[in-house]
């Protein structure tokens, strides 16, 4: 990593987490949130974030990554039942050479079926609508 690369709140998940923008939130508690991706690369297609300021996984501390890692867990499971899914990928990318596109430490919790391939990253933007009601299913699975 360039080592002066660092955080930069002005960025828009530290716009979402301090709520001047919105989004379809699935999970908070007072570490981590998860809301659905925008330009979702699947039906279902999760981030999951630490509410500490980390640019990604190669500044944030490892505390931030032990708590963080359950939420990504649980909400992979809910997500995979939530659309009967066959598998999960999960993604995390650090740097623009590696696909980064916003800079607050995230990851991509993608509900795959065989067969499917992923759409886009950063591809076409969802309806809103959709985003609610995929929010929803997998609201539902972790009440359960
Ligand atoms: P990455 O930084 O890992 O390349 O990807 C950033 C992800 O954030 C992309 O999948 C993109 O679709 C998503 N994204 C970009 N802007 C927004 C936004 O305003 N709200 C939400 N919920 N997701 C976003």
């Amino acid at each position: 990593m360039d080592g002066s690369a660092s955080y930069d709140s002005n960025n828009i998940f530290g716009k979402i987490l301090r709520g001047e923008i919105p989004c379809h939130r699935v999970y908070e508690d007072d570490e981590t949130l998860a809301f659905m991706d925008v330009m979702p690369q699947a039906a279902g297609h999760v981030l999951v974030i630490p509410k500490t300021p980390s640019r990604n996984l190669l500044d944030a501390d490892p505390s931030v990554l032990a708590r963080l890692m359950p939420v990504v867990q649980k909400i992979a499971r809910a997500a995979k039942d939530a659309f009967e899914a066959d598998g999960i990928t999960v993604i995390q990318f650090n740097e623009p050479a590696a696909g980064q596109t916003v800079f607050h430490l995230h990851f991509h919790i993608i509900p795959r079926h065989e067969g499917q391939a992923l759409r886009p990253h950063s591809g076409q933007m969802e309806d809103g609508d959709v985003l609610a009601a995929n929010a929803e299913k997998i609201i539902g699975e972790l009440g359960s």
